[in-house]
């Protein structure tokens, strides 16, 4: 039922309405006086009446009045077995019975009702629907938003600015899209779902919309808390639907943000899923099966918790591109910050790579905002072109506002995230045998404030007892600059620590590497998991062996935490320029860091 044949009923039944109410006003064109009993009686013995209607539950009839005059009556009847002989006797012209129609006029006022009860909710659910979603009462059908790429302002990759790794890796998505033949031609199969998973603001969406806007595709885009609205089945048909769209206008793009919302791990949580979303899951399982393969119709989604998705969404041939799109480093901050630039008049002291390195942490729909407060600002002071105070006022702006979306660092913090990689980093580099350095940043990623990432030289498949201790002292070095530098230890090591522990037990425990506990192996069978620990026969090693066991790991740690401390305080002028082009920066390559440490020696 589409909007306009809604419209057209509901105008029926109103005017049926009206008509309705026209006509029992209209049944009730007489006065009739009422009269007691007794005096209808009495006006019967008088000869005064000259017509009756009687009926179980009224009567009603004429009579003539003492100026002779013609009168409506009506009266109730009583119990009066004897009445019909008395109308005869008086002669009264003309009496009859009334079949009891009071029935038809109280269906009729049900109708009324009823009719009533339609024209109001249509006034107030359907209407509100239709203000809501500008389609009313088509609930079955998407309400997916198609951008058409002659009208809408076109989207490229030009917009997009500090993810350059995304971009790379869409840009073959793009290349599908503009020339599927030439894929199917050499026989690629091409991904059919890709998801977008980061951080609030950091461009997903218009990440998706340029990819639409490169190939000049169309763009249908549907937000999936829109189809979990309101009952059950409509999610899965809007699916259905959008999917359809698409097809027809294939190639092209659909674009569903939020995806966790119906892409919710399925029973997750006590009393299983929740109806409508697992069949909007599911809709989107059978359209994702159903494609076939280079048709031209590409899905990207969106999502700031890939963690919580169904990990039925991301099996192969399904969601199987997964790019993750990142706060950007300081670098691409300042690409961010020139992209939104390009539209706002900028005074010559407007240094955008100051701005830059003021905003550790802030996502692009941060530093849009930031540009676009300080243009407001400037305006609102009459000046010709923001200048760098207004950007400046700005950042404070958007640091302190609501519409801030993602963790900002303070210096402070920043300051104590650089020690904290830095020494991670150089306790890795000063320590022969280890994995060497590939990157360092302080960009955060997901939980971590920062990172450093080593990447071993080759591959191994046996870790010496070295090895680990050379690990064991690298993650320690993280939590030992901070002491060094700040006397002061933070939370932020909390995760380095509990790795150390894990690999400490694991040596002590599983690879024999501890010489006072010996060549055992400790190791708890995996069974005893379903188990419970109180319910298997306890530890299969004595009191004894489980104190040994404490203490060595322990001496372990304790062994690496100073050897940590070690190297950083032999070195810590090294340590100290590291922090320092580190806190600059944000993010060092290996060879940067190289390049500081051979400064450092020279
Ligand atoms: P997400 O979908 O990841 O939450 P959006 O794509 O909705 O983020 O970003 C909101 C706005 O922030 C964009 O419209 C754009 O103006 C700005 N923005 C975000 N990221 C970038 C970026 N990498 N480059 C340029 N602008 C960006
Ligand atoms: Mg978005
Ligand atoms: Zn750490």
């Amino acid at each position: 039922m589409d909007n306009k044949n809604l419209k057209q009923m509901a105008m029926w039944g109103f005017g049926l309405l009206m008509l309705l109410m026209l006509f029992s006003s209209m049944k009730t064109p007489v006065v009739e006086k009422e009269i007691p009993y007794s005096q209808f009686k009495a006006s019967l013995s008088a000869g005064k009446i000259t017509e009756v209607k009687v009926r179980p539950d009224l009567i009603r009839g004429e009579y003539r009045d003492d100026q002779g005059k013609v009168e409506s009556f009506r009266t109730l009847p009583m119990n009066d077995p004897n009445l019909v002989g008395e109308l005869e006797a008086h002669k009264v012209s003309n009496f009859q019975g009334e079949p009891d129609r009071s029935w038809m006029s109280g269906l009729l006022l049900n109708i009324g009702g009823i009719l009533l009860f339609f024209v109001l909710w249509w006034f107030f659910v359907i209407r509100q629907v239709q203000v809501g979603g500008k389609q009313a009462m088509s609930f079955g059908r998407t309400k997916a938003k198609m951008m058409d790429e002659k009208k809408a302002k076109k989207t490229t990759f030009a917009d997009v600015a500090g993810c350059d790794e995304s971009k790379e890796e869409l840009s073959e998505v793009v290349e599908f899209l503009k020339h599927p033949d030439k894929f199917q031609k050499l026989g690629g199969k091409m991904p059919r779902g890709v998801l977008l998973f980061g951080p609030p603001g950091t461009g997903k969406t218009l990440l998706a919309r340029a990819v639409a806007g490169e190939a000049g595709v169309p763009f249908f885009s549907a937000s999936a808390s829109e189809f979990v609205e309101m009952f059950v089945g409509v999610g899965a048909s809007r699916v259905r639907d959008l999917f359809e769209q698409a097809k027809k206008a294939a190639p092209a793009v659909i674009f569903i943000d939020e995806l966790d919302a119906v892409g919710r791990h399925r029973f997750a949580g006590i009393g299983g899923g929740h109806d409508e979303r697992e069949q909007t899951l599911n809709q989107l399982l059978i359209e994702l099966d159903g494609f076939e393969q280079n048709q031209g119709v590409i899905l990207i989604a969106a999502t700031n918790r890939p963690d919580v998705i169904d990990p039925a969404l991301l099996r192969p041939g399904r969601f199987d591109r997964q790019i993750m799109v990142s706060v950007p480093d300081q670098k691409g901050r300042e690409a961010i910050l020139r992209v939104h630039a390009r539209t706002v008049k900028m005074a010559p002291d407007a240094d955008l790579s100051i701005v830059a390195r003021r905003t550790p942490g802030f996502a692009g729909a941060d530093l849009a905002n930031v540009i676009n407060e300080a243009a407001l600002l400037a305006a609102r002071k009459g000046k010709e072109s923001v200048e760098l105070s207004d950007l400046e006022e700005s950042i404070e702006r958007v640091m302190a506002g609501p519409q801030r979306r993602s963790s900002v660092m303070s210096e402070k913090e920043k300051k104590i995230v650089a020690y904290h990689e830095s020494g991670h980093t150089l306790v890795a580099k000063m320590l022969p045998g280890a994995d060497p350095v590939h990157k360092v940043s302080i960009v955060s990623r997901g939980h971590a404030l920062g990172y450093t990432l080593q990447l071993p030289t080759d591959d191994k498949h046996l870790t010496s007892r070295g090895d680990i201790l050379n690990r064991l002292a690298i993650l320690l070095g993280g939590r030992a600059a901070e002491e060094l530098t700040f006397s002061e230890i933070t939370t932020g090591a909390a995760d380095d620590l509990s790795k150390a522990t894990a690999f400490a037990t694991r040596m002590v425990t599983e690879f024999g590497m501890s010489d006072k506990v010996g060549p055992l192996s400790l190791k708890k069978p995996e069974q005893e998991i379903f188990l419970g620990r109180d319910m298997s026969q306890g530890a299969s090693y004595s009191e004894r062996t489980a104190q040994l066991v404490d203490e060595e790991v322990k001496r372990l740690v304790t062994d690496a935490q100073t050897k940590a401390r070690e190297i950083l305080t032999a070195n810590k002028k090294i340590l100290d320029d590291l922090a320092q082009k580190l806190f600059d920066r944000e993010v060092l390559s290996g060879d940067d860091i190289d390049a500081i440490l051979q400064a450092a020696h020279a």
